[in-house]
């Protein structure tokens, strides 16, 4: 068996891989709205803090080095999300990187362990990252949208999403990545800070201040989806074959 057919064994493609004609195929326009209703407007109301101190909480962010984020998101309490966490969860990984994955928010696992993509949607990211040559910590940051668990795994609310949003705008900051990968549609969407159907999106490549940005979907619902999961091998081709030009231009 060669190498790719056991890496896409590995992430329980197997005998279903097969390339498309036409990656294209399926790109419809893609829906951009603006914020803030991005991630739905369902949410309950909820107490939030005055403008001024919101700017001022964000100012204060966006001059910190890693002791000082760590430490800030360990002791987080700007949202709702703090109340029923174990630990919060900044991400893990090559602060250097070149490659930065930003999913959804932790899980159980991530929650307990204090590391993003821990579990069974953590093994398939591994072998996605696997598939193009990468490994967890080797030119790779990998962090989430909100950095508490959402009680149930529920998706974050678009309050939540925006409270956490200066620490992971300062994690880019730091890490300068040449491409960022937003798995799946509330990661793409607090990243883009707009409406995002991930069908749609996959095989683009958006802009994120200057820094190209590709949208695939969340290694979780790739395992309850495998139909879609068979299109996550043409979005790893299009990362790798955008590094690679993005690397010739450099
Ligand atoms: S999710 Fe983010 S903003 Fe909310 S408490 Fe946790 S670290 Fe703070």
């Amino acid at each position: 068996m060669s190498r790719r057919d056991s890496i896409l064994r590995e992430m329980g493609l197997g005998a279903q891989w097969k390339l498309r004609d036409n990656p294209a195929a399926d790109e419809a326009p893609l829906a951009v709205s603006p914020a803030p209703s991005f991630l739905g407007d369902s949410a309950p109301p909820r107490p939030t803090p005055t403008l001024a101190a919101a700017e001022g909480r964000g100012a204060a962010i966006a001059t910190m080095e890693w002791d000082a984020l760590r430490a800030a998101v360990a002791g987080c309490d700007a949202c709702m999300l703090c109340q029923e966490r174990k630990q919060a969860v900044l991400g893990v990984g090559d602060v250097n990187a070149d490659w930065l994955f930003v999913g959804e928010g932790p899980g159980a696992e991530e929650d307990e362990r204090g590391e993003p993509f821990v579990g069974q949607a953590g093994k398939l990211l591994d072998a996605m990252l696997a598939a193009i040559d990468l490994r967890r910590g080797e030119d790779v940051y990998i962090a989430n949208a909100v950095k508490c668990r959402p009680p149930g795994n529920r998706t974050p609310e678009a309050e939540e999403a925006a409270a956490c949003w200066p620490y992971l705008e300062r994690q880019i900051e730091l890490i300068r990545p040449k491409l960022i990968v937003a798995l799946g549609k509330p990661a793409a969407q607090t990243l883009l800070q707009a409406e995002v159907k991930v069908g749609a999106s996959r095989g683009r490549l958006f802009d994120y201040k200057g820094i190209p940005l590709i949208v695939t979907y969340h290694p979780a619902y790739l395992l309850r989806s495998l139909a879609d999961k068979a299109k996550a091998w043409e979005d790893l081709c299009f990362m790798r074959r955008t590094m690679r030009e993005l690397k010739e231009k450099a």
